[in-house]
């Protein structure tokens, strides 16, 4: 056992969800390890212009080629589970970062941040 060195990769995922998930509840190191390094303002411009959405027909949410937190580029969300009861639906998907609201169902198809980005990425 002495000898087994556990990987650093599984402790600091345990210890994050531990935390359930709580990005600011856990060490920097951990935190680097989970959602590395923030991205740079022109790496994001660059995969913010990137982004195709495609509309497709109600009752279907759009279709985007990238999935990230368009305020600092992170790839991690966490989703806060529907937050009504069955049959409502009221889901939100926050950037594990910065809290950035990501994505939204609202008793309505999925909206996605990056579909707007004339509101400032805001969904509502
Ligand atoms: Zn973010």
């Amino acid at each position: 056992m002495i000898n087994q060195k556990p990987k650093s990769m599984n402790l600091h995922a345990k210890f994050f969800y531990k935390h359930f998930g709580e990005i600011n509840e856990v060490s920097r190191k951990t935190k680097k390890n989970i959602i590395g390094k923030k991205m740079n303002k022109r790496k994001l411009k660059k995969r913010l212009d990137a982004v195709v959405v495609t509309r497709n027909k109600y009752p279907n949410s759009a279709t985007i080629s990238d999935y990230f937190c368009p305020r600092c580029g992170c790839d991690s969300t966490k989703s806060t589970g529907n937050m009504a009861e069955y049959p409502e639906l009221y889901v939100q998907d926050h950037c594990l970062r910065c809290r950035f609201l990501v994505s939204e169902a609202d008793n309505s198809p999925t909206y996605f941040a990056l579909e707007f980005p004339e509101h400032g990425y805001a969904i509502n």
